[in-house]
């Protein structure tokens, strides 16, 4: 139940003064739709209005003149201009309107009236000596002068809800925020020098300098707290509810024994901390909820068959859930023989399987003849009935919509998650995403990988390239080149890739082509033309499959390198380099290359690791969403910006930890308060948190 305190904040836009029907969706499109959005709307800039005379005027600045109009002139011609001229005593002003506006100005403005008049001072080309203010911010008669201020807030603005006009609502908005019960530590606001909740929105709304704009003033630091500690303790609260639920106890069996005996290979100790780590919860009798983070190669593939076969020893079913059909049959390519060699009947179930060979599966989950499912979405179907289905394994998590991946996890009894990711985030950002799952880290790749030789070359030297193409290729090597996404037309992209392809093909042999556009089966077709080394040359739009495993590919060309996450470019670097041949990595650029541009390209070429690479880029880039983390799941923050306020995310992370040891159900004073919180920020345990489970 939402505290009645809080109603004037959660009331619709509309309810604001001057909030009508037109503005209400633009106010909505800029914040959102309730009072609690446009008052969470942090300014951008700021205007500085200093008073003075046409004399001293500034070019390009914006300042405020007290005037007499002086003359009137209509537009000589359609699209020209209505302009008045005004004066001051030390020169002359010229006020420009586009538009019918000219007889309103007149009668309002008329020759010999004194205004105070505020704007933008232009002195347009060709006109030397003529000053101009277009459209001023403000006009007004020279008694009200003190109505323009000195220093003005700029917000986000859009067409027909300019930036004064939001600040209006912004400031109205504000007036309608209660003085709210104290959520935080007394002792370590006091420790902080953090103002009040009111205080803090009052000083985001009235910034006096350019500091107070910046993510770092107390005011943004205490508001940016309050988001990432209203998130964090539902992440808590999730968490400590899932432990609450019971999960099948899964002792370390003799068949996971055996099958890691057989492997011709030994695991790393990255890998086998991270199964003792899942054996752990497998072994408490709580539901696991988990995390298996890794870089591409990295093995996690083996850790998570031998939890599998952890289940099989306790007689319980599990099931592994790919994004794509052609990821789903290489898990089950290389799981099926070692399971079948302990005896076990593992299946791939996907999109292909139809009829009587389907129904022929479906029977032996059902009645427990099988004991490993490898699959795609085929496998959350509703009637795909399991036994006794134990653990889930979700590989790429990410792609999953939280429902697919719950709609799996509901066809057994407290079943056990694991989920599995390639894509690389930095520790400090890795509580923001991952806060409700416990983390394993396979940080640490199986040796004997031959490093990836990694080059920026700007895009006029594509033909060296292909002719380097196409002699790796005599010699048996085989190459992705990726056309990226990169403009706003998805058409335009294709053509870029098709075209890529059409030339690559006049000069080398065998090229192929896949693009998101093309339906499953014919991009499978060619994936698989490409894995069995009929394609030489693979190109593609995005690298849809993004674990397919072709150890023969030892060259990976991407277009618009600088275009992409130094994470994502990581990821499909990560795609040579399995096999034994020297690999390479060609990063094409469209020159010249910015110098963070440069320096990001350098980063990749000096590192392997994705986590470090991830660290890198963050700190490079800055603000915005430089590791495409939206993508990863990660939560769209109002007020905390998860680069500068990075180090407050393991704080509250602590602090909703502590919180909860000491007041689990949130019933203290202080824990009433943090609910106030949640519910301000919509961030309880029920609601998606950008989360993985
Ligand atoms: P991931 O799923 O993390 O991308 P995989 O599990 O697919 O990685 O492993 C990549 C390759 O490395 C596979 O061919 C696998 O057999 C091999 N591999 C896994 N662990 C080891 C290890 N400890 N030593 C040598 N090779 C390994
Ligand atoms: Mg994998």
């Amino acid at each position: 139940m939402r505290p009645e305190i809080l109603f004037p904040l959660f009331s619709s836009v509309s309810t604001l003064k001057g909030v009508g029907p037109r503005v209400a969706p633009l106010v909505e499109k800029l914040a959102g739709p309730i009072v609690r959005d446009v008052l969470f709307t942090p300014p951008t800039g700021l205007i500085r209005r200093a008073v003075t005379t046409v004399d001293k005027a500034v070019e390009g600045q914006v300042q405020t003149f007290v005037v007499t109009i002086d003359a009137h002139q209509p537009p000589q011609r359609v699209g020209y201009p209505w302009k008045v001229r005004a004066w001051d005593g030390t020169g002359f002003l010229t006020l420009i309107w586009f538009k019918g506006y000219g007889p309103h100005l007149e009668r309002q403005h008329p020759k010999g009236a004194r205004r105070a008049v505020s704007g933008k001072v232009e002195r347009p080309d060709g006109f030397a000596s003529e000053l101009q203010i277009a459209h001023p911010d403000y006009l007004v008669e020279e008694a009200r002068a003190d109505d323009i201020p000195d220093i003005e807030t700029v917000y986000p603005a859009t067409h027909g809800l300019p930036s004064r006009v939001f600040r209006k609502f912004a400031l109205e908005a504000l007036s309608r925020a209660p003085d709210l019960p104290e959520w935080q530590d007394d002792a370590w606001r006091a420790r902080e020098h953090l103002p009040s909740w009111r205080e803090a929105l009052a000083a985001l709304h009235a910034p006096a300098s350019e500091a107070d704009l910046s993510p770092l003033a107390r005011p943004r630091r205490r508001l940016a707290y309050d988001e990432l500690l209203a998130h964090q303790l539902a992440l808590a609260q999730r968490k400590a509810s899932r432990r609450a639920t019971p999960g099948p106890r899964i002792p370390a069996g003799p068949l996971a024994e055996a099958a890691e005996r057989a492997l011709p290979f030994k695991l790393t100790g990255a890998q086998i901390r991270a199964l003792s780590e899942i054996r752990g919860d497998l072994a408490s009798g709580e539901r696991m909820s988990r995390l298996l983070q890794g870089d591409v190669g990295s093995g996690k593939t083996v850790v998570a068959m031998l939890a599998m076969a952890d289940a099989a020893s306790a007689g319980l079913q599990s099931a592994l859930m790919a994004p794509t059909e052609i990821l789903a049959r290489q898990h089950f390519e290389t799981i099926a023989a070692p399971l079948q060699a302990l005896g076990l009947s593992v299946i791939l179930l996907t999109g292909r399987d139809k009829g009587a060979a389907r129904s022929a599966k479906l029977l032996g989950l059902a009645d427990g003849t099988h004991h490993v499912a490898v699959g795609t979405h085929a496998l959350f179907q509703d009637d795909v009935v399991f036994d006794s289905l134990a653990l889930t394994i979700i590989d790429e998590q990410h792609r999953f919509g939280v429902n697919e991946r719950r709609r799996l996890q509901d066809k057994g009894e407290g079943v056990h998650l694991l989920a599995m990711s390639a894509t690389p985030i930095p520790r400090t950002l890795e509580l923001t995403v991952f806060g409700d799952l416990d983390v394993s880290r396979i940080d640490e790749k199986p040796p004997g990988r031959t490093p990836v030789a990694t080059r920026a070359v700007p895009t006029p030297r594509v033909p060296e390239i292909v002719e380097r193409l196409r002699a790796a290729i005599a010699g048996g090597a085989q190459a992705f080149w990726i056309c990226p996404l990169v403009s706003e037309s998805e058409k335009v992209d294709l053509r870029a890739a098709e075209d890529r392809a059409a030339d690559l093909a006049t000069r080398l042999p065998n090229v192929g082509l896949v693009h998101g556009q093309m339906p499953p089966a014919e991009k499978d077709a060619v994936m698989q033309r490409f894995v069995d080394g009929e394609v030489s040359v693979l190109v593609a739009t995005t690298v849809v499959e993004v674990g397919v495993n072709v150890p023969n590919a030892s060259i990976m060309v991407i277009e618009h390198a600088d275009r992409f996450g130094l994470a994502q470019l990581h990821q499909l670097r990560g795609r040579v380099g399995r096999g034994t041949r020297e690999s390479a990595c060609v990063l094409l650029y469209d020159p010249p290359l910015s110098e963070v541009a440069q320096q990001r390209l350098d980063i990749l070429r000096r590192s392997d690791d994705g986590f470090e690479i991830a660290e890198k880029d963050l700190a490079l880039r800055g603000g915005g969403d430089p590791l495409g983390l939206k993508q990863s799941g990660f939560p769209a923050y109002r007020l905390a910006d998860p680069v500068a306020h990075r180090d407050l995310i393991a704080v509250a992370a602590d602090d909703a930890r502590l919180i909860l040891a000491r007041d689990p159900d949130l019933t203290s004073p202080r824990g009433q308060a943090l609910r106030t919180l949640q519910e301000l920020f919509d961030w309880k345990p029920g609601s998606p948190l950008g989360e993985a489970g």
